[in-house]
């Protein structure tokens, strides 16, 4: 087979994009293209882990994340309404010490920008529409507008996030377990309560647990984790001493938020809408896989 390009990826998302950036670094000139008209502009996964800034420092941008980013040092943990202590992130033996807070868009924006730095620039509004493979390599479809093209690859790489045509064709499995009788709820916005601003929080109660997180920008991360009503065992009974509530798909309004914060946290808060992060309210019910 006569190839068109070594190795065609399929998606740029972070995972994408840091391996166009990895490929590149060694010699390898990827074509990457992504079905959307560019990077969704929400915060989505935030936490740089320390192995994970490792790893980006190898790729080449994790100063850069690191100056955009809000450091995780410490969370305050209140357990049953008291004040229990404080989570130590900091310190650890590696020369980047504590995990980073940043929201995946910048960081991909990142990595963006160092992938054009290597000469490689992503072929947006690009799908992948079949895949054939055979000893030789793979024959990939990609259909841009009304052009449709078919790339004869060395190496298809599938980085299209949770619905993957290449797994899919390749009757790969997407193994994990679903929690359930769990919903989540979390939201990117600015707060004003009693509790000192630039610290993240961890709230345990019987109702269910919360973290308030620390985002560049004077904006927090906050995801509350409730017991679902509909699905959680033995609910009926336990539904009003638990707070339990029906999960939906619906969007939460930051006054459902604001609520189950002052529950959960024994705070009176107040929450506005953050136009920087543009991190969206988001509700995951049932345990819909991320
Ligand atoms: C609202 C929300 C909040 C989240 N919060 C967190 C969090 O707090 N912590 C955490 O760890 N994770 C979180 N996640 C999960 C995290 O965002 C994902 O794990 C991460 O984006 C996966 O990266 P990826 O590169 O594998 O795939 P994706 O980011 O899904 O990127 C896949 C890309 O492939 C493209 N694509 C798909 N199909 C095709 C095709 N056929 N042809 C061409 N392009 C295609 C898509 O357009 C997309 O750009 C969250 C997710 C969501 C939706």
């Amino acid at each position: 087979m006569d190839y068109d390009t070594d190795v065609l990826i399929v998606g740029a998302g972070p995972v994408g994009l840091t391996l166009a950036n990895e490929l590149a670094r060694h010699g390898v000139v990827p074509r990457i293209v992504d079905k959307s008209p560019g990077i969704r502009e929400v915060s989505k996964a935030m936490i740089l882990h320390v192995r994970t800034q490792e790893v980006l420092d190898k790729v080449g941008v994790a100063s850069r994340l690191a100056q955009q980013a809000q450091p995780l040092r410490e969370v305050v943990v209140h357990a049953y309404g008291k004040h229990i202590g404080a989570w130590d992130l900091d310190g650890i033996d590696s020369p980047w010490p504590h995990p980073m807070i940043l929201g995946q868009n910048r960081t991909q924006h990142t990595l963006l920008d160092h992938l054009a730095g290597q000469q490689v620039a992503v072929e947006w509004n690009t799908e992948a529409t079949a895949l054939e493979v055979s000893e030789a390599g793979a024959t990939v479809r990609l259909r841009q507008g009304d052009v449709e093209e078919a790339v004869r690859c060395r190496y298809v790489v599938g980085c299209e996030g949770s619905n993957s045509l290449v797994r899919r064709t390749l009757n790969f499995t997407f193994e994990g377990e679903r929690y359930s009788g769990e919903q989540f709820i979390q939201a990117d916005c600015r707060i004003r309560w009693a509790l000192p601003k630039g610290r993240s929080y961890l709230f345990l109660t019987a109702d269910g647990y919360m973290m308030v997180i620390e985002f560049p920008d004077d904006v927090v991360r906050i995801f509350i984790s409730l017991p679902d009503s509909a699905v959680a065992p033995g609910a009926a009974e336990a539904a009003g001493q638990l707070g339990a509530v029906e999960a939906t798909s619906e969007e939460p309004t930051l006054a459902e938020i604001a609520h189950h914060l002052t529950r959960l946290s024994g705070h009176a808060c107040e929450l506005t809408v953050n136009r920087h992060a543009k991190g969206t309210p988001y509700r995951r019910p049932k345990g819909t896989p991320l």
